[in-house]
Parts: C-alpha cells; structure tokens; sequence
C-alpha cells in the first residue's frame, strides 16, 4: 500500500477585537487570532499537512492572501477544497494527529468538538483526528499571549 506522510506549521498574531477561530469553532476570549482569512491556526497547519502528504505546495498557493476572495473566510472552506484535490489524487486519510501551542485560555473543554467538526469536514470517523494542546509555559510569543501557532501531521493512503 503506498503512504505518504505530510506536515504543517503555521503562527498567528494574536490581538484584542478579533475572534479566536480554532479548529472551526470560536473559542471565548478577550483576544483572537489575526489574519486574511478568519486565521483558523489549526485548520491552517491541517491543509499544508494534506498538501504537503502530496507535494502540492502550501496554502498560500493554493488560497493566496492577495487575493480578495479568501477575505475573512471561513478555514472551514480551505479544508473543504483541500480535501476535494487530496481525494481528486486518490488518496484517503489514515489518521491525522496536531498539536495547538497557545497560553491562555485551555482548549481541552473545547477539543471533541473541534474534533468532530474536522472528521465531518473530511468524512472520516473521529478516531482518525488527533488533537492536543499545549502551554509554552510562559516563554516565547506563545508564552507572552502575542501568538498562537500549530503543528499537524497526517498520514494518507492510496486507494485501491
Ligand atoms: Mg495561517
């Protein structure tokens, strides 16, 4: 069976009037993630996994932020249509697994949902979509609250 492995990381700013998009739901917070789109870090870092599992660039090829178009749009679009060339290359999703880095505030009460949101995007059972979440213990942008940033791997398969 032939696999490929992907990765993405991605970093966002994080500022006062902005909603906190994460994993396709917003998270309550006084501070939220700034960006072109709706700056969705892990939906972000799930798309340039996909890509990259393929060698079809990044999200930035595919969806530039020049283009006034992926204004303020929904990640859960990006995903869709990364999922859609992902599936155009005969390719399914073994499982895929990511790590939030944020200080504040916990996303542990916010995780199955995220979860189920993704596997429902990408049509696969929940048990495939890993998320975790961690700290900085205070060091660095993370640590000091001025960002947030992501890492996802996946592992696809050929089909048939
Ligand atoms: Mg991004």
């Amino acid at each position: 069976m032939s696999m490929r492995i992907g990765y993405g990381y991605d970093v966002h700013q994080l500022a006062e009037g902005e909603d906190l998009v994460i994993g396709g739901l917003t998270v309550p917070h006084e501070k939220g993630s700034v960006g072109h789109s709706d700056a969705d870090v892990l939906l972000h870092v799930i798309c340039d996994a996909l890509l990259g599992a393929l060698a079809l660039g990044d999200i930035g090829t595919h969806f530039p932020d020049t283009d006034p178009t992926y204004k303020g749009i929904d990640s859960k679009i990006l995903l869709r249509d990364t999922w859609k060339l992902v599936q155009a290359e005969g390719y399914a999703l073994a499982n895929l697994d990511s790590t939030v880095c944020l200080q504040r505030p916990k996303l542990k009460p916010h995780i199955p949902a995220m979860r189920e949101c993704i596997a429902g995007i990408l049509g696969v059972d929940i048990s495939r979509i890993g998320i975790k979440a961690t700290t900085t213990e205070k060091l660095g942008f993370v640590g000091l609250e001025q960002g947030i940033s992501a890492h996802a791997v996946v592992l696809l398969e050929a089909q048939a």
